[in-house]
This record gives structure tokens, C-alpha cells and sequence, in this order.
């Protein structure tokens, strides 16, 4: 009977763009909806660090983060800013993602659950870029996190040590052994870390928009409108409205990113969503490049050599969906590719450098939302990945298509159940 069915995916990010190639896998009749250009630069999955980790299962909210708000809020260009003026909105979400992060127990209780939707990610995301063409964007040569001396990786061994219990391996490098391996690294760099599952996306726009041609070619149509409601009768979803006019729907993905929530709340989930704005900076041309890419400790940021150049993805804001992007942030990553690579000149004209600010869609504890809507099971929520949704989309479009074709899940989705937050 699914075989019948029309299914509207609304967004066309990576988690859209994966739904709807998993819904036509299963012989639905798939409409996806996107405003802007598929995988284009208004979505997180254009300009995110193309990094997908199976290591990425340790949520920022960690123990003690708490003591450290009002340095948040005191410093506009720390790792993680808080805008004075978003506060009083962002209280009741900070609150939570605080508190989902106040005990070990919570943060492993996390990480064991995000384990599961990244563990294979390298591999789900080649078979899927594959099959739609476009093979060669996916990279299987690892993930390098780099620290100035080993102390300082002991340092972090909080979150070595919960990757570690979730099944991470990784092999440790010391400086002659980094050396060989990144010779155009700053020589501050003596210790690595190096997790060989690891891979990345050489470009995350256009392998989105790969995914989507690939599923117009499959039969999918694309309608280039914004999703403005649903329409839900008797608690059966009938038709999805667009600003272009109201589509006809047996079942919709709501996979809108960080713009997910007043829809969700329409179909009866109230899902606290907040955007974690991201930067990236892109050097063009770059004199010296990662072989593989790589997250130093002293900047948490993606260093990928990508299809367009050296990028250099990371930064927290809490800001809103609204606030004008402050481009020192990307500055910030500038700079620190500069410190990083000896080589890159630093009179780096600014033509050399592309700068660009996304929205991570965010819940407070740091787990995506997937699975039905409250009020409408035809309504299936998929958002809220947060800093690993380019790693987790892959398998969450399969996750939603199983739970659409009432099929055993391909994992547990119960961590991720909407319902969390009634
Ligand atoms: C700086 C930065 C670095 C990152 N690095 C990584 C990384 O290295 N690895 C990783 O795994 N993740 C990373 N992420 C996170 C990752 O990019 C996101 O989690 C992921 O892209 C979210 O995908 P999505 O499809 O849910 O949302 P999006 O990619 O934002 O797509 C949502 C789409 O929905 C559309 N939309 C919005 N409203 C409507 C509407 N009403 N109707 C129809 N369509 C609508 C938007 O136009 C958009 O195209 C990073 C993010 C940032 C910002």
C-alpha cells in the first residue's frame, strides 16, 4: 500500500534530499519542496565542514558548561556566543541544553545514542552518493584531530573517553609520524590523533543537489515554494500548503532544518528547535592543504580541503533565525588557517576568501528529532541534527523511510522520538 502513496518532502537539505531517495527506493510517489536551491547556500548542508565522523557522538553541552555562560555572553567572538539581545528568547532552550548536559550520565546516555546514526556514515553516504552519480564527493581516509602536545589530548579525555565506550577507535600519532603524514602543518602540532573510519564530502552543496536530481530522474518532482502549513483532518494529513498553492499528500517529511518547528507544531509536536549559526571561511587556491582533514584543539574547526578550496568550518552563535550574520566570526576562522598553514600567505587578499554563515537546526540535548508528529502520524519529523546532520542524513532518510513503510527500523529510533519533549 505505500507503493500508492504520495509523500511530500519538505527541504531540500541532506536530510530531505536522502529522504526522498530512500521514499522512492520503496515506490512512493515523492514531491519534494524547497524554497531555495537544493543543497544551496541558504541550507547548513551547503557550507558545513563536510567531515562525516563516526566519532562525532559527544554533545558540546558537557558537565561545568553552565560556569561558563556569563563568558559566553561577555565575549562576542568566543567559541560559543551568546547575543544579549537573543537571551531572554533563548532562556527556556539554554536552560534545557544545560541541564541535558549537567551530568555524566546524560552525556553518555547521549553519546551512545548519537553512535549509532554517524557509526557507518562514510560508508551509507558512498553508497548513496553512488548511486546517484556522483561517487566521487565521498572520501574514505579519515578524520586527524591535532594537539599541540599529548597533555593536551589527555586534556580533552572526557570525550575520548565516551567515544571510546561507543565503540571509536582511533591511532595515536606522535610528531615525526604527523609529521610525514600533514608535512604542511604548523610545527606547534606534535601529537594526532587519527580515526581511520572517518570520511568527508569534498563538496556538501552540490552532493545534495546531486541526491536531487538524482531523485527527479527517479520520478520525484521538485516544486520550488515554501511550505506554509498542513493541512490535517481527523488526524490524517491531507494536503501540505505552499506559498504557490496547497499540495495533495498521503504522508509529508518535515525536514526543513532549523526552520522545522512552527510546522511540527501543527501536526501537534512542540519540538524546542534553535539555530546554532555556523561560519565557514573558504580559501581559494590555497598554498598549503590538510591530506586529511583535520580539527585542531586549539580551534575547533573542520580544516577539509574541499572541492572549492581550503575550508575552514566551525563557530557557535546564539542569535536567532533572524540576526545579521557577524563576519568576524568567520575572521576568526581565517586567521587560524593562517596559524595553521605556514605556507598560506598572510596578505591573503580577500578575493581569496569566500566567507558564508548556516544554521545548525538545534534541540537542547543534542539529539535529532525523528519519528511521527504528536498529533498526526502521516507527519514524520526529521530535523534537528545539530553539528552531525551531513554525517547522520544518510541513514536518518533510511530510518524515515523504514518508520513511513511500517517496516522494522534499520536502528532504535526511540532516542530520537518527538515525543521527548511533550
Ligand atoms: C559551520 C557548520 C559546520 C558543520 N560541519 C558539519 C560537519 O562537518 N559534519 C556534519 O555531519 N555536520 C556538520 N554541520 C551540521 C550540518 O550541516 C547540519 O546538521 C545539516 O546540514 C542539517 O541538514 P538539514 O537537511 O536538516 O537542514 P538544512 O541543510 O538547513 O536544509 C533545510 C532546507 O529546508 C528548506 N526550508 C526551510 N523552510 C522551509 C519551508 N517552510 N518549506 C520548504 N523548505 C524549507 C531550507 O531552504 C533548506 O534548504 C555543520 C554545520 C555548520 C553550520
Amino acid at each position: 500500500m505505500t507503493a500508492t502513496r504520495h509523500i511530500v518532502v519538505i527541504g531540500a537539505g541532506i536530510v530531505g534530499a536522502a529522504s526522498a531517495v530512500e521514499l522512492l527506493r520503496d515506490g512512493n510517489r515523492v514531491t519534494i519542496i524547497e524554497p531555495g536551491d537544493p543543497g544551496g547556500e541558504q541550507a547548513a548542508s551547503y557550507g558545513n565542514g563536510g567531515w562525516l565522523s563516526p566519532s562525532s557522538v559527544v554533545p558540546n553541552a558537557l558537565p561545568g558548561l553552565w560556569r561558563r555562560v556569563p563568558g559566553f555572553l561577555a565575549d562576542p567572538l568566543g567559541p560559543l556566543a551568546i547575543r544579549w539581545s537573543y537571551l531572554p528568547r533563548l532562556l527556556p532552550w539554554l536552560a534545557r541544553y544545560l541541564s541535558a548536559g549537567s551530568t555524566l550520565a546524560r552525556v553518555r546516555a547521549t553519546a551512545r545514542a548519537l553512535r549509532p546514526l554517524v557509526a557507518d556514515a562514510p560508508a551509507r553516504h558512498q553508497a548513496l552518493a553512488e548511486q546517484a552519480g556522483v561517487g566521487e564527493l565521498i572520501r574514505r581516509q579519515g578524520l586527524l584531530y591535532v594537539f599541540p602536545t599529548r597533555a593536551d589530548f589527555a586534556a580533552e579525555s572526557l570525550a575520548w573517553r565516551l567515544r571510546a565506550e561507543c565503540g571509536v577507535r582511533w591511532i595515536e600519532l606522535d610528531a615525526n609520524e604527523l609529521r610525514q603524514r600533514e608535512p604542511a602543518l604548523d610545527r606547534r602540532y606534535r601529537f594526532a590523533v587519527l580515526v581511520e573510519e572517518g570520511g568527508h564530502c569534498l563538496d556538501p552543496g552540490a552532493y545534495v543537489a546531486g541526491l536531487v536530481r538524482h531523485a527527479e530522474a527517479q520520478g520525484a518532482a521538485l516544486v520550488r515554494a515554501r511550505a506554509t502549513g498542513l493541512r490535517i483532518a481527523a488526524g490524517r494529513l491531507r494536503a501540505v500548503a505552499t506559498d504557490t498553492g496547497e499540495i495533495a499528500a498521503d504522508a509529508a517529511v518535515l525536514a526543513a532544518g532549523a526552520w522545522s518547528a512552527p510546522l511540527a507544531r501543527q501536526a501537534g509536536s512542540r519540538i524546542p528547535l534553535e539555530t546554532e549559526r555556523g561560519y565557514h571561511a573558504v580559501i581559494l587556491d590555497p598554498e598549503a592543504a590538510p591530506r586529511t582533514p583535520i580539527m585542531p584543539s586549539d580551534g575547533k574547526m573542520a580544516h577539509t580541503m574541499t572541492a572549492g578550496g581550503l575550508r575552514l568550518a566551525g563557530q557557535v552563535e546564539l542569535a536567532g533565525l533572524a540576526a545579521a550574520p557577524n563576519w568576524q566570526r568567520a575572521e576568526i576562522l581565517r586567521r587560524h588557517a593562517l596559524r595553521t598553514w605556514p605556507a598560506l600567505p598572510r596578505d591573503l587578499p580577500a578575493s581569496r576568501v569566500r566567507v558564508w554563515m548556516g544554521h545548525r537546526p538545534a534541540t537542547p540535548d543534542s539529539l535529532p528529532v525523528i519519528g511521527p508528529a504528536r498529533g498526526c502520524g502521516d507527519v514524520m519529523l526529521a530535523f534537528g541534527h545539530g553539528h552531525i546532520g551531513l554525517a547522520a542524513g544518510a541513514l536518518t532518510g533510511r530510518l524515515v523511510a523504514d518508520l513511513l513503510a511500517g517496516r522494522a527500523p534499520v536502528i532504535d529510533p526511540a532516542p530520537y522520538a518527538p515525543a521527548r519533549f511533550a
